[in-house]
């Protein structure tokens, strides 16, 4: 057991007994770190942070497929709802006001927890010291609900009916359906197959919170049927089911479409994680030393790092900044950095970004929440311009590292977050070795109540690790056209 655990039981009678504030004031004086950084609600940001105004070599802008110019926001405004088109071209206004009801939804789950790993600590043996960010607190499960309700208030204050989008793993879908169900906004979902059939429950809390959810590729769309026809039997992939969300939404009245990650409007709602992890810890003087965090898209991880990788753009500070990727998917490890499709039916703006091509098909990993082609355009040039590394991790290493976690922390995580975990305890066991104290943070994105059929594979010795072979991968990439721009 853990030994720490007497001095957390000792803090909670201590808490207990005296006035939280003035015992939290103490600690705070003496720079004693507790378990969990709590800020006070009145210390929540108030702004999203959108770190492109902050550098000076730009993401290149999205284009329109047709004419290779930049997008214009009234281009973007036929597929996305207007305030948001505005945030996803915006990269000069560093402070966005977060609008008041938003800030009240926010406040049912947020801020969330910093924590303090020192059980973990302890079974590694190491100096460093290390922190999560746990984002799982919520009936979602996942950081995704911090732009879900983003997406859905702008969608409601522009007077739509409802929304439209893609789930692949169904965090999103369910985050964006918990939004919508609040704000009373009707929430089509199309659910990429094989999550659809191995996630029963996800989409059943979907349907829970009044959502349509339908199996991608469908026969509900003319890029379904094409996919379908193409590749009969497909298990889907998130590039299918965007296809069919954005024709979704262009094709019916009063509709929008919106996407969970990637996008520059989604990492602006997510700067709330990293805005709280830098406040938290510099309440209590910690200065980070290492930030790691997993990347799908790259939305979580740019919001935890854009405070950060904002101080390193401005000259104020350094950190180490990690993005960690599976090895199944591994698109800024072994993507290339160009002009890309979004989707796979091509009907969304090109995007640069490291990708693997937009007609790469990932096997089908556990790691549903990492399994998208490309990469945010705005981790894509911080990573290009050396700000940022990249690892990936093959999957029976993280769920290894999942379980060490799970067992000495209590909690469950998602699988995808255990990416972030495994490069963390990575990180400290180098210290071992070093005896460097460093100051290891990390994004816990999610819990994994939903992903239990991967730890039964896991627990039962039956995981496989699938690491595409060149070949593979070159195909793919090579794919990609030469889009004259
Ligand atoms: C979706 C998801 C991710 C990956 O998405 P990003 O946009 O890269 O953050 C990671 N963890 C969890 C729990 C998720 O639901």
């Amino acid at each position: 057991m853990c030994k720490k655990l007497t001095g957390r039981n000792t803090l909670l009678a201590k808490l207990s007994y005296t006035t939280l504030p003035s015992a939290r004031k103490e600690m705070i004086m003496n720079k004693e770190i507790p378990y969990k950084i709590y800020l006070e609600e009145n210390e929540m940001p108030k702004q999203w942070y959108n770190v492109r105004a902050d550098m000076k070599q730009k993401p290149a802008p999205l284009l329109n497929p047709k004419t290779l110019k930049p997008s214009t926001v009234d281009e973007l405004s036929q597929v996305f709802c207007r305030e948001l088109a505005i945030q996803e071209i915006d990269d000069t206004t560093p402070y966005f006001d977060i609008p008041e009801d938003i800030l009240n939804f926010y406040k049912m789950y947020r801020p969330s927890p910093l924590t303090r790993a020192y059980c973990l600590e302890e079974k590694l043996q190491t100096p460093a010291h290390i922190y999560y960010k746990f984002e799982g607190n919520n009936t979602s499960g996942s950081h995704k609900l911090n732009s879900a309700i983003a997406q859905a208030f702008y969608a409601k204050k522009q007077g739509l009916k409802g929304v439209t989008t893609e789930t692949g793993a169904g965090q999103w879908g369910t985050a964006l359906s918990m939004a919508c169900s609040y704000l009373d906004l009707d929430c089509q979902v199309y659910m990429v197959k094989c999550s659809y059939e191995m996630k029963p429950f996800r989409r059943e809390v979907m349907r829970t919170f009044g959502a349509n959810v339908t199996p991608s590729p469908s026969m509900l769309t003319n890029v379904g049927r094409q996919i379908n026809a193409e590749f009969p039997g497909t298990n889907g992939s998130l590039g299918c089911a965007i296809s069919e969300a954005v024709e979704a939404a262009t094709s019916q009245d009063g509709y929008r479409y919106v996407l969970g990650s990637v996008l520059s409007q989604v990492m602006l709602h997510q700067s709330i994680i990293g805005l709280e992890t830098k406040a938290a810890l510099d309440k209590y003087g910690v200065k980070a030393d290492i930030i790691i965090g997993c990347a799908g898209g790259g939305s979580n991880l740019g919001g935890l790092i854009a405070p950060f990788a904002g101080e390193m753009l401005r000259g104020e500070a350094d950190y180490k900044l990690i993005a960690v990727e599976p090895a199944s998917c591994p698109t800024l490890t072994r993507g290339v950095y160009t002009y890309d499709y979004c989707d796979t039916g091509k009907v969304c703006p090109l995007a640069k970004m490291y990708t693997l091509g937009s007609g790469f098909m990932p096997s089908a990993s556990h790691s549903g929440g990492l399994r998208y082609h490309g990469m945010s355009s705005v981790v894509s040039e911080l990573y290009h311009q050396g700000l940022m590394e990249a690892r990936s991790v093959e999957q029976t290493e993280v769920f290894k590292a999942a379980e060490t976690f799970a067992r000495i922390e209590g909690i469950l995580p998602a699988p995808e977050s255990s990416h972030a975990i495994k490069v963390a305890i990575d990180e400290a066991l180098k210290c071992k070795e070093t005896g460097e104290a460093k100051n290891i943070v990390f994004g816990l994105t999610g819990t994994g109540y939903f992903d239990m059929y991967a730890y039964q594979a896991y627990n039962d010795g039956k995981m496989s690790d699938y690491i595409p072979t060149d070949e593979e991968l070159a195909k793919a990439i090579n794919a990609i056209p030469k889009f004259d721009v």
